[in-house]
């Protein structure tokens, strides 16, 4: 068939005509949404025997999943919150998700690795109790601990984050966590969910439910890019479309009572200055209590975020008020005078925050994941984090198999490393480096993983390497790569995801357009007025972005 880009060492593009064709099939499983919870869904069930179809409206993780702060973490405050409540569920939801931050660490050892976070305190009396607290997180990790909590004193906190203020600092805690690309690895769950068997195909939106006797038994469905409507048959069908969860819960139930509630998070890109190579920052009190990060990612600086309620929106912009209170905060604990010319970039994302409508406390939000299945049958499946993904799906397609009595096999998604992972050595790097430029060699190994050898040969062959834009790692390769096996259909899924570039240089990606949509014409054989059309509408989207 085709529909698995990689058999053996041979690349095979993927074909979306054939995807689109597949899709009219009868499935076991139909997945609205991908994101990471989708797309988590659609891999937990095609390993394990599931004849499963993902349809995600925009590309994936187009929403919530490229916008997180890029942390593979239990969660310090939650622990903070645990302890402080005597909470054991909450105690237990960290302790859950510092497993999951080892499986996470070890299927893609590509895209996510351990970051050092300094902790800077202006009071002694908070050191015994934020190295306590710490040393405590690490320790609820057991044997998938990554590293070890210590206490740095003033001249030696300030040595290893030189950017925050040294005046009246009295030391510093440094713990461990995990760090990650959030869309790479999104799209590498999605491929490795294609591999398994799985049907995936983003730009394709659900816009109806198929019923029989008052079930669902499918969904009505249009592609985005052409505007052809198609059904697709699945005997489960299952909503995981983050924030717009309620929407389709309404689209099958018009009385059907809210489950979330939103709300904004904005994230700030800074120069790489503003934070050493290799160590982020907890901010550990904001003026409304929330914990702060800012973190050395991809060869910039990350900050963020904020949490004000938000309504549903398929473009949450960053508001005035959210980019003044992180630059704010930033200044109070920054030696460097930080002002809007030093952003290059800034993001809002949804959190999907679920109201468990079973919980008897209901003014409680839920800070787990829920299933949620509605009278006609439709499953939705909320909540969570980024770091539990797997963990959802997994509880997921047990639900499934529980109440359906499928008879499935045991999940093995423990087990199971995501394509560009499972020949990874990081020794390469320095290999590549020899060949290529530090930048370019740590880029594509990030990128690609194990894939980054085949990739250079592809490069070669195509044109050579060439930038996009001076200065940055991406090349015009990259785009030919990404619309031929990795499922790019605009300059935009290229710009925001195949790579990070309208993430981290706004300017840059508004510069590099033009040639990425010239090269995705060839590809796509667009004609002049196609190729017009996607290169406003994501000129239009850039415009937008602050
Ligand atoms: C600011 C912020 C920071 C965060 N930081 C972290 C972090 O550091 N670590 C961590 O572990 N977690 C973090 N999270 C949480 C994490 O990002 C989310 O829990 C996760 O991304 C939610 O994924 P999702 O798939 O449920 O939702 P989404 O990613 O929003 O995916 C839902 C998808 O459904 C699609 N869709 C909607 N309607 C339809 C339709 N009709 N048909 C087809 N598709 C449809 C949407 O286009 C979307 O792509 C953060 C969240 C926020 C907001």
């Amino acid at each position: 068939m085709g529909l698995n880009h990689r058999e053996g060492d041979a690349l095979e593009p993927i074909n979306r005509n054939q995807l689109l064709r597949a899709a009219e099939d009868r499935f076991d499983l139909l997945v609205i949404g991908g994101g990471a919870t989708g797309a988590g869904v659609a891999l937990e069930a095609a390993s394990r025997g599931l004849k499963t179809l993902l349809v995600e409206k925009h590309d994936f993780s187009a929403q919530t999943s490229s916008r997180s702060t890029k942390l593979v973490h239990g969660g310090v405050r939650y622990l903070e919150a645990a302890i402080k409540r005597l909470d054991r569920v909450q105690w237990n939801l960290v302790k859950d998700a510092l497993h999951e931050r080892a499986v996470f660490l070890r299927i893609a050892p590509h895209l996510a690795w351990k970051v050092e976070l300094l902790t800077p305190l202006y009071r002694v009396i908070e050191i015994p109790y934020i190295l306590t607290g710490l040393k405590l997180y690490e320790a609820l990790a057991g044997r998938e601990r990554i590293g070890r909590a210590y206490f740095l004193p003033p001249a030696e906190a300030k040595a290893r984050f030189p950017q925050i203020k040294g005046e009246g600092l009295k030391g510093a805690v440094v713990y461990a966590d995990g760090q990650f690309d959030d869309a790479r690895m999104n799209l590498a769950i999605v491929l490795t969910a294609l591999a398994e068997g799985a049907v995936v195909l983003n730009h394709v939106a659900a816009v109806g439910f198929l019923k029989e006797g008052g079930r669902v038994v499918g969904a009505e469905l249009e592609d985005q890019l052409t505007g052809a409507r198609f059904a697709a048959r699945a005997r489960m069908v299952v909503n995981a479309t983050g924030p717009f969860v309620d929407r389709l819960r309404q689209l099958d139930d018009p009385e059907a009572e809210p489950l979330l509630v939103t709300s904004s998070g904005v994230h700030l890109v800074l120069p790489g200055r503003y934070a050493p190579a290799e160590t982020g920052l907890l901010i550990p009190k904001t003026e409304d209590g929330r914990v702060l990060f800012v973190l050395p990612w991809h060869g910039h600086t990350l900050a963020g975020t904020t949490d004000e309620p938000a309504p549903v929106s398929e473009h949450p912009l960053p508001t005035e008020k959210e980019v003044d209170y992180l630059l704010r905060h930033l200044n109070r604990h920054f030696a460097l005078e930080l002002d809007r010319s030093a952003i290059r970039s800034a993001w809002s994302g949804l959190r999907p925050l679920v109201r468990d409508p079973r919980a008897k406390d209901t003014a409680r939000l839920a800070r787990d994941h829920v299933i949620v299945e509605s009278k006609s049958g439709l499953v939705t499946l909320a909540g969570g984090k980024w770091t539990t993904y797997r963990k959802m799906a997994e509880d997921l397609v047990n639900y499934l198999d529980r109440t359906r009595e499928l008879g499935l096999p045991k999940s093995h998604t423990k087990e199971l490393v995501l394509l560009g992972g499972r020949d990874y050595d990081p020794a390469e790097e320095e290999e590549l480096a020899l060949l290529l430029d530090p930048d370019t060699a740590y880029h594509l190994m990030h990128t690609y993983g194990d894939a980054a050898r085949a990739f250079l040969d592809f490069a070669k062959a195509t044109g050579g390497l060439v930038r996009l834009v001076p200065g940055l790692p991406y090349l015009e390769a990259e785009v030919r790569w990404a619309a031929r096996f990795e499922l790019a259909e605009t300059p935009l899924d290229f710009l925001l995801r195949r790579t990070r570039l309208a993430f981290l240089e706004l300017e840059a990606a508004r510069k590099a357009l033009p040639r990425v949509t010239e090269i995705l014409a060839e590809e796509k054989g667009w004609g002049p007025a196609e190729a017009e059309r996607h290169r406003r509408a994501a000129e239009d989207w850039l415009a937008q972005a602050p």
